[in-house]
């Protein structure tokens, strides 16, 4: 646990302003205040959580975007730091089936959450794949407990920090230079196995073929650590956390859109927002996308990066989201599911290779309504419908609506039954949706991509080159996109801000 006696810290009366209320503005700015900083978040809009927002309509309550809890233990350890629980602030219900993956009409293969019926259903696709499951899994365990230990509480300024013994001795292990595609091919063949071990590191930005095998690490969580989900949505986390930074005295000023932070010297010294307020600050934290802060807030010659570095960075997708409210429920849909009923390695192309409008994507939907009555009205079924595209394409009206009639037919065929004439409620998000609510580079959904030339010391540093109290944290920098590395940088950018006298 982090100590909470300011006085003892000498932190007391400096003040922060954390530009940005998601996850990782919400962590940074609990850990800081909890060593005594006099803490401010400004965040641009109406409500706190970024693109974990929620919204309400019609009697449906939608989280607006994740709605994987994975990795359990990081939510656990956030809390604990306060010597909090996660039961203190919401309650959790693991998934079983964790997801299911459709392949086909009436062909869908649901991934159970114990290890002895996960090694059945790899054994039933691929007779004798028990024993190299539980190496695989093993393996993953390793790098788990390594990565999340080790790696990804680096602040990562350079690559001597990965040069102690244990980390250097650890790289082959860890398996960094070698592909996770590489990897899972390695031990098994069935090709609905691989979609299964391949598709966790989608949320990582890039295909598995440019992922270091060290990400298997997501396929404990996903099979050993299980899918969770926190009654009355994922949303519950941001409340848990905005009620954690008050107890802890942080002040959320809600639309309070920062336009400009004045450096003197090399010290970020006033924030000035869109509605002409001025506040000083003796720290500045960007929690808003990185290059929004670099490029829209700073002058050019405070800028760490220039446009052409920005340019040439693989951004992790974006999104094409449908919220559906259903007048009906549906029959065969769980939680999660994937539909994988079309060729994978091409909807792959479309967003990293040759990015592009995707022919025939594949999609996820989430329902969450067949878990938690409470978000949806009775015998109403609650949908979120997202086809992953890439970063930069044009957004127009008539795209969304081909998609939202292709995704319709699709799960009808696929799960055999009328969906689309169920629908009394509906709303589209995309590509223009992040920009606008968020400044998202490219329109991106989940940051910058995880891949070998992008990770830890070759992400952009959390500690500006150039104005030396200003720091940055999310999912844009150490140590990647998702929620619970979202937590992190937020710990790690507070303990690099500490180290200042
Ligand atoms: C559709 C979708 C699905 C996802 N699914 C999952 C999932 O299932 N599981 C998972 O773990 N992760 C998932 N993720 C990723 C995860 O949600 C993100 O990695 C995480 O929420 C990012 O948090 P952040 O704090 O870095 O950024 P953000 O949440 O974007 O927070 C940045 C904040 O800064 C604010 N801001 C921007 N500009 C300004 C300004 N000028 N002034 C003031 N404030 C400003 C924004 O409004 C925003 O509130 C998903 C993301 C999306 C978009």
């Amino acid at each position: 646990m982090w100590p909470t006696q300011t006085n003892q810290l000498g932190h007391m009366s400096k003040k922060v302003l954390v530009l940005g209320a998601g996850f990782a503005g919400l962590s940074a700015a609990c850990h800081l205040a909890a060593r005594g900083f006099e803490v401010t978040i400004l965040e641009k809009n109406d409500s706190p959580g970024g693109r974990a927002r929620q919204f309400s309509a019609q009697g449906f309550v939608f989280d607006m975007g994740p709605s994987w809890y994975w990795m359990p233990d990081v939510f656990e350890q956030f809390f604990a730091h306060f010597g909090k629980k996660v039961s203190d602030y919401y309650e959790l219900e693991r998934l079983d089936p964790s997801y299911t993956v459709y392949f086909g009409p009436g062909d869908r293969m649901d991934v159970p959450a114990g290890t002895a019926a996960l090694e059945e259903l790899f054994e039933r696709h691929e007779p004798g794949s028990r024993d190299n499951l539980r190496k695989f899994l093993r393996e993953a365990e390793y790098k788990y407990r390594v990565g999340m230990q080790d790696f990804v509480q680096k602040p990562s300024h350079s690559i001597w920090e990965f040069a102690d013994w244990r980390i250097a001795a650890s790289l082959f292990r860890l398996q960094m230079f070698t592909s996770l595609s590489k990897h899972v091919r390695g031990l098994f063949s069935n090709e609905r196995l691989l979609q299964l071990l391949e598709f966790p590191v989608l949320f990582l930005g890039a295909t598995p073929q440019n992922t270091p095998a060290l990400y298997s690490l997501m396929n404990y969580a996903d099979m050993a650590l299980g899918t969770w989900y926190p009654k009355g949505g994922m949303y519950k986390i941001v409340e848990g956390m905005v009620a954690l930074a008050r107890e802890l005295g942080v002040s959320i000023e809600l639309n309070q859109e920062v336009r400009h932070i004045a450096v003197e010297g090399r010290q970020a010294r006033r924030v000035v927002t869109t509605s002409g307020r001025e506040y000083t600050a003796d720290v500045v934290v960007g929690a808003a996308d990185y290059h929004h802060v670099e490029t829209q807030l700073l002058d050019p010659a405070h800028r760490s990066y220039s446009e052409t570095y920005w340019q040439s960075r693989t951004m992790a997708p974006s999104s094409l989201i449908f919220y559906l409210g259903l007048n009906k429920r549906l029959d065969g849909l769980l939680h999660h599911n994937l539909f994988f009923d079309e060729d994978f390695g091409q909807h792959a192309i479309d967003i990293y290779d040759r990015p592009r409008w995707p022919e025939k994507p594949l999609f996820y939907v989430s329902a969450p309504s067949i878990t938690d009555p409470t978000v949806a009205p009775e015998g109403c079924e609650n949908l979120f419908i997202l086809i992953p595209i890439a970063p930069g394409l044009d957004d127009t009206p008539a795209l969304r609506e081909h998609y939202y009639n292709l995704v319709m037919q699709r799960l009808a065929r696929v799960t055999g039954q009328r969906v689309g004439e169920a629908v009394v409620y509906r709303r589209t998000y995309a590509l223009s949706d992040f920009v606008n609510d968020y400044h998202a580079f490219k329109g991106n959904a989940y940051g910058l991509a995880n891949t070998l030339l992008q990770t830890a010391f070759l992400k952009p540093k959390l500690k500006s080159r150039r104005v030396d109290n200003l720091f940055y944290t999310g999912q844009l920098t150490v140590p990647g996109p998702g929620v619970p590395p979202s937590l992190i940088s937020g710990e790690v950018v507070a303990r690099e801000i500490c180290k200042l006298n």
